[in-house]
């Protein structure tokens, strides 16, 4: 498979996802605070989204929602009001490390103005942080063109064929970043559709039929008997 093979196949897989899903309904929108982002994306962790909405709604109630006022708070009450979002002492824990780096560099806007470089490993230095949430809080929050993995997006690339020869996660981060040029709104979108669609359709078992994808997906086109084509890896060239 060509470089430019998989560069046509990105446009068209794009399109279709474009098509199918409103990335309007994505929950981090350009416009949605740093403090919004850096929190749910702590919050997200093993759990669903409509969980962490109730986690943030407690903590709006209580006028805690920003990594400055929850760094004032008490571990204990923290895990209280962040209950709904699950394994709360440990999502309490991670959360004031994550406002102890802020604090430590003069807040959150000041943290996330640093360049990316600087900026991923402090915070995969920080507990409770990996490369997902970083990179989520890199991309989102702090506007820096690095496309976030995550198992929707794994997912889907395999079945669809497409992807580098390993699974690791910065194998699967260099090989969209080589093929990809770097953008802020279309690595956000990218992600953003990859997890609207694992949700909806390409679940652990895949609802194949009247999926937009089944006309470039190798997977797909199997099950229904339609291509006896084989999964491979690929290299690819930047689009
Ligand atoms: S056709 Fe099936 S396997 Fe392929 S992307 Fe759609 S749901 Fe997933």
């Amino acid at each position: 498979m060509t470089g430019e093979h998989t560069c046509e196949q990105f446009r068209r897989l794009f399109s279709l996802l474009g098509t199918a899903y409103d990335f309007g309904t994505w929950h981090w929108q350009p416009e949605t605070g740093p403090d919004y982002i850096c929190v749910s994306a702590v919050l997200v962790q093993h759990t669903s989204w409509r969980n962490v909405e109730r986690a943030l709604d407690r903590l709006d109630a209580a006028g805690v929602c920003s990594l400055a006022a929850i760094g004032h708070l008490a571990e204990q009450e923290l895990a209280s009001l962040i209950r709904p979002a699950g394994t709360q002492r440990m999502k309490a824990r991670r959360l004031r490390s994550l406002a102890r780096l802020a604090s430590e560099h003069n807040g959150l806007r000041s943290l996330l103005s640093l360049p990316a470089d600087d900026l991923r490993p402090l915070l995969l230095a920080t507990h409770g942080i990996g490369p997902e949430t970083a990179d989520a809080i890199l991309l989102y929050a702090a506007g820096h063109a690095v496309f976030q993995i995550d198992a929707y997006t794994v997912r889907i690339m395999r079945r669809l064929g497409l992807g580098p020869e390993n699974d690791g996660y910065e194998d699967w981060q260099r090989w969209f970043q080589q093929a990809l040029p770097a953008d802020v709104d279309a690595y956000r979108r990218a992600h953003a559709l990859f997890v609207l669609h694992g949700k909806e359709r390409c679940r652990p078992q895949p609802r194949c039929d009247g999926c937009c994808l089944l006309e470039v997906c190798t997977t797909g086109q199997e099950r229904r008997g339609l291509s006896r084509t084989s999964r491979r890896a690929s290299i690819p060239t930047r689009c």
